[in-house]
């Protein structure tokens, strides 16, 4: 499948325009011995900040603790480029787009299935005489012993 991006585009607070691209991608290559193999994938790309007349921007953070700023809060950053809610939710629009994608779906459905599983074998393994989740192994408490 191919890889999805999703663009929008604003401009920053003394007028620049931006251009943000998101990315989902869905195949990507390997290097097999010399060989390159598609293979397929289901990974957010890192997100894109062009600019004009400034460097491009690589990498939507979002921030713990918010910035005031005169052209706004200012709540995440690509790269160096501040980002005010207006703008952050652009942003956020075109990442929540590309996770509708129904490869993304399928993954957060397996991501969840596996969770489970995994709780519930560590429940069972919990439940079972000897183990000890302090060294991950079962020593009957021995670890503690010395
Ligand atoms: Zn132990």
């Amino acid at each position: 499948m191919e890889n999805q991006t999703a663009k929008t585009e604003f401009k920053t607070s003394t007028g620049a325009n931006v251009v943000v691209t998101a990315e989902l991608i869905l195949k990507e290559t390997h290097y097999a011995d010399g060989d390159n193999i598609a293979v397929d994938c289901c990974e957010m790309g890192i997100v894109t900040a062009k600019i004009d007349g400034h460097p491009d921007q690589f990498g939507y953070h979002k921030l713990h603790k918010t910035i005031d700023h005169k052209a706004g809060k200012i709540v995440a950053t690509i790269g160096n480029l501040s980002l005010i809610e207006k703008n952050n939710s652009l942003v956020e629009a075109i990442i929540d787009k590309l996770k509708q994608h129904p490869v993304w779906i399928a993954k957060q459905a397996q991501i969840e299935k596996n969770q489970k599983e995994i709780a519930k074998m560590e429940a069972a393994r919990d439940s079972s005489p000897g183990y000890c989740r302090k060294c991950g192994s079962y020593c009957y408490g021995d670890c503690e012993a010395n």
